[in-house]
């Protein structure tokens, strides 16, 4: 019975990837703790936490490494993803250049990460709708043509937070769909 429950127990490295200042921090507080600072302070080095997550009868637990310096200190970003069986690579819905630099580490994984990460393409600050700077259409085409999902999240309002840690589960090799 033991080794059932292990074949149902599955730990998931996950990294987060992008700008300084888009929320990737927010995003892992939001979904681990179901809070969001908008003091929060900026991270140094690398963070880990770690949250369980149900997919039907299986248990996922997401062992999570936020990073802060790889936005700065790119040749580290290696140590951070290494291993890792999924990404989340964020931009800021109202900047830019945020959305330039989220290209940049999907490449960068795309070259160097684990084969058959499962990298979800996120547009955070969705709550910011009126200050938007790039359209949904925009990201969603960019993520089709590179076999990634995208999705829009809000870690000040919580919307699509979880549904964005389900999504990765279930393109898991093994997951449901
Ligand atoms: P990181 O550098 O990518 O880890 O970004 P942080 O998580 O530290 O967030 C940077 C800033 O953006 C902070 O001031 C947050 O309060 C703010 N922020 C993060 N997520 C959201 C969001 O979904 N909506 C809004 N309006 N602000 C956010
Ligand atoms: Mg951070």
């Amino acid at each position: 019975e033991a080794e059932s429950l292990d074949l149902k127990n599955r730990r998931v490295k996950l990294v987060l990837l992008g700008d300084s200042g888009v929320g990737k921090s927010c995003i892992v507080l939001r979904f681990v703790k179901g809070q969001f600072d908008p003091n929060n302070k900026v991270t140094v080095g690398a963070s880990f936490l770690s949250q369980t997550l149900k997919l039907g009868e299986s248990t996922i637990k997401f062992e999570i490494w936020d990073t802060a310096g790889q936005e700065r200190y790119a040749s580290l970003a290696p140590l951070y993803y290494r291993g890792a069986s999924a990404a989340i690579v964020a931009y800021d819905i109202t900047a830019p250049e945020s959305f330039q630099k989220a290209q940049y580490w999907v490449k960068e994984l795309q070259k160097h990460g684990s084969p058959n990460i499962v990298i979800a393409l996120v547009g955070n600050k969705a709550d910011l709708a009126d200050k938007r700077a790039l359209q949904r259409e925009e990201a969603e085409t960019y993520a089709e043509s590179n076999g990634m999902f995208y999705i829009e999240t809000s870690a000040k309002t919580a919307d699509n937070i979880q549904e964005l840690f389900q999504s990765i589960a279930s393109k898991l090799p093994g997951g449901s769909s």
